[in-house]
C-alpha cells in the first residue's frame, strides 16, 4: 500500500554537552580560560599521567545542581561518578569519569514556546563528566606529510550533559528547544554557552516511524556547530529517513552521521556503539559527595526568574507584543535595562522595549558592546523617551540623540541643548518654512495639484532638509495641506477637475 510521506512522525531527542563556568578544572586547579597557547593549562591530573588523583570542584556539582533545579529535575542526594573507557587520543587516561549509575539531575522539563502553544519538554536526566583535550588535524603541506596535534588545554574541563526524552517532533522545535535551553544557562550563568567557541554543544538523535508504530532505528547527527546548521541536518535526515522508509528500506543499524555543512548533507560516520562497548564501573578514586537538603535550599533560592517566566510577566504585566517579550526575556542585560528604564518613564512599556530592541541594539551591535558598556543610565533613557513624548524632539532627532549619549554618556537635554534640536512647534515659524518652500517649487506645486501626492511627501522632505528634521510632524502636515489648500482656492483647481473629467 502507498502510504504519503508526510504520514510519517518524526522523533528527536537531544544530548546537549554545556561546559561549566568555573575558574578551575573539574578534578584539579588548572585554569578553564578559553583561548589560551596550547598546553598551557595543564598538570598531571589533566594530562592523566600515573599518580595523579582527581579531587572534585564543588563549584561545577553547584552549577549542575543550579541547572538541574531550574529544569525541574529530581537531584540526587549524594554525587557519584563512573569510568567510561573509550581510546582516543584526547582522552590521555583511556576512560572519561562521568555519572552513568547515578546521574546528577532526572526527570526534569522544560517549558518551550512552540508554534502551537507552550509545551513541556522531558529532560530524562543530567549528568556532570569531563572535556576531553582537542585534536587539531593538519593536512600535508610544504613542511611536511599530514600531522595531528593534541592540546589538552580543555582536558577536565567541567562538563554537564542534557538528555531530553524523544519528545521533538519537527526541526524547528529541535532548534525552539536548544534556544530556550540555551537562554536558561546564560541566565542562571552557570556556563558561557558560546556555540562558536564549543562551550555549547549539541548532538542530535532523529528517527521516523508510521503512527503508532514503534521508534524506528535512530541515527546520531554530530558537528552541528550553530543553531542554523542542527535545523539543515534534522530537517536533512528527516527527509533522507521518510524516503528509505517509503521505498521498504528502513534503517537496520543505528548509526553515527557527521553534518557536512558545505555539501548540505549527513555522512555516514559509524555504527552507533552500545553502552557494554564503554565497560562503565564505578569511579575508585572519587568518593562519593553527599548533597544536604539544606545545600539545595539555597540554591533553589538563588534560582533566578527564568526566561519563561519573565516573557509571562512581559505579557501580563507590561502588554508587550509576543514576539518582543519573548526576545527580551531571552536578553538577560537588556531586560534588566528595560524593567530599570521603567521605573524612570510615564510612557508606555512597549514604546520603552522598542527603543532597546530596535535602536539601542542596533548601535550597540554596530559598536560591538553590550548593556554592560553604555556610559548612559536607564535614567538618561527614560528621560529621551520623555522629552520625544512630550514633543520637544521628534522621533528622528531622539535617534541622533541616543547616538550621542551612546558616544559620549551626555545627558540628552544637554545634547539637545548643545546642538540647537529642540523641535520647531510655533506655527508661525512652520508656516513660513512652508511658503518658502512652496515658493520655490511651482513646478512641484502643479503636480500636487494635478493629483499627484507624491509631491506632497517631497515638500515635507524639503522643509525636514531645511529645519535638519526639527519641524514637529504632524503640525508640518496640517500646515502643508492649509497651505495647498490657499493654493486650490486660488485658481488652480483646473489640474483635480480636469482630473476628474478625464
Ligand atoms: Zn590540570
Amino acid at each position: 500500500m502507498w502510504v504519503s510521506k508526510l504520514r510519517y512522525e518524526t522523533v528527536i531527542g537531544l544530548e546537549v554537552h554545556v561546559e561549566l563556568k568555573t575558574k578551575a578544572k573539574l578534578w584539579c586547579g588548572c585554569s578553564t580560560q578559553f583561548g589560551a597557547e596550547p598546553n598551557t593549562q595543564v598538570c598531571p591530573v589533566c594530562l592523566g599521567l600515573p599518580g595523579g588523583l582527581p579531587v572534585l570542584n564543588r563549584k561545577a556539582v553547584e552549577l549542575a545542581l543550579t541547572t538541574g533545579l531550574a529544569l525541574n529535575c529530581v537531584l540526587t542526594a549524594d554525587c557519584r561518578f563512573d569510568r567510561k573507557h573509550y581510546f582516543y587520543p584526547d582522552l590521555p587516561k583511556g576512560y572519561q569519569i562521568t555519572q552513568f549509575y547515578h546521574p546528577i539531575g532526572r526527570e526534569g522539563w522544560l517549558e518551550v514556546e512552540f508554534a502551537d502553544g507552550p509545551r513541556r519538554v522531558r529532560i530524562k536526566e543530567i549528568h556532570l563528566e569531563e572535556e576531553a583535550g582537542r585534536t587539531y588535524h593538519l593536512p600535508a603541506g610544504q613542511d611536511g606529510g599530514a600531522a595531528s596535534l593534541l592540546d589538552y588545554n580543555r582536558s577536565g574541563i567541567p562538563l554537564l550533559e542534557i538528555v531530553t526524552a524523544p519528545e521533538l517532533s519537527s526541526p524547528a522545535e529541535a532548534r525552539l528547544f536548544l534556544e530556550e535551553l540555551k537562554a536558561v544557562l546564560e541566565c542562571l550563568e552557570v556556563s558561557d554557552a558560546k556555540m562558536e567557541e564549543g562551550s555549547f554543544r549539541c548532538d542530535a538523535n532523529l528517527s521516523v516511524r508510521r503512527p503508532g508504530e514503534a521508534l524506528g532505528k535512530r541515527v546520531e547527527l554530530k558537528n552541528l556547530n550553530s543553531f542554523r546548521a542542527l535545523e539543515a541536518a534534522l530537517a536533512y535526515e528527516e527527509e533522507r529517513q521518510r524516503e528509505l522508509l517509503a521505498q521498504g528500506e528502513p534503517l537496520r543499524h543505528e548509526e553515527v552521521r557527521a553534518w557536512d555543512e558545505e555539501k548540505g548533507i549527513t555522512v555516514y560516520m559509524r555504527e552507533k556503539e552500545r553502552v557494554a562497548d564503554y565497560r562503565y564501573f564505578p569511579e575508585p578514586e572519587v568518593p562519593p559527595l553527599a548533597i544536604p537538603a539544606a545545600w539545595v535550599q539555597t540554591l533553589r533560592r538563588r534560582l533566578p526568574e527564568l526566561p519563561m517566566e519573565k516573557r509571562r510577566r512581559y505579557l501580563e504585566v507590561y502588554q508587550l507584543a509576543a514576539a518582543d517579550a519573548a526576545l527580551l526575556s531571552r536578553r538577560k542585560a537588556e531586560a534588566a535595562f528595560f524593567e530599570a528604564t521603567l521605573r524612570y518613564y510615564r510612557g508606555s512599556a512597549q514604546n520603552v522595549a522598542n527603543w532597546i530592541l530596535g535602536e539601542l541594539t542596533r548601535i550597540m551591535k554596530e559598536a560591538k558592546q553590550s548593556v554592560a558598556d553604555l556610559r548612559f543610565s536607564a535614567e538618561d533613557l527614560a528621560a529621551l523617551l520623555q522629552l520625544q513624548d512630550q514633543k520637544v524632539i521628534s522621533g528622528k532627532i531622539a535617534k541622533a540623540v541616543l547616538e550621542e549619549m551612546f558616544r559620549t554618556g551626555n545627558k540628552p537635554a544637554a545634547i539637545i541643548e548643545e546642538h540647537g534640536w529642540q523641535q520647531i512647534s510655533d506655527p508661525g515659524t512652520i508656516k513660513t518654512l512652508v511658503r518658502e518652500t512652496l515658493a520655490a517649487n511651482p513646478a512641484a506645486v502643479e503636480d500636487y495639484l494635478g493629483g499627484k501626492e507624491k509631491a506632497f511627501a517631497f515638500f515635507v522632505g524639503d522643509v525636514m532638509r531645511k529645519s535638519k528634521g526639527r519641524v514637529n510632524p504632524e503640525l508640518l502636515n496640517t500646515i502643508l495641506r492649509a497651505e495647498l489648500g490657499n493654493y486650490t482656492a486660488a485658481g488652480h483647481s483646473g489640474g483635480q477637475g480636469g482630473h476628474e473629467a478625464g
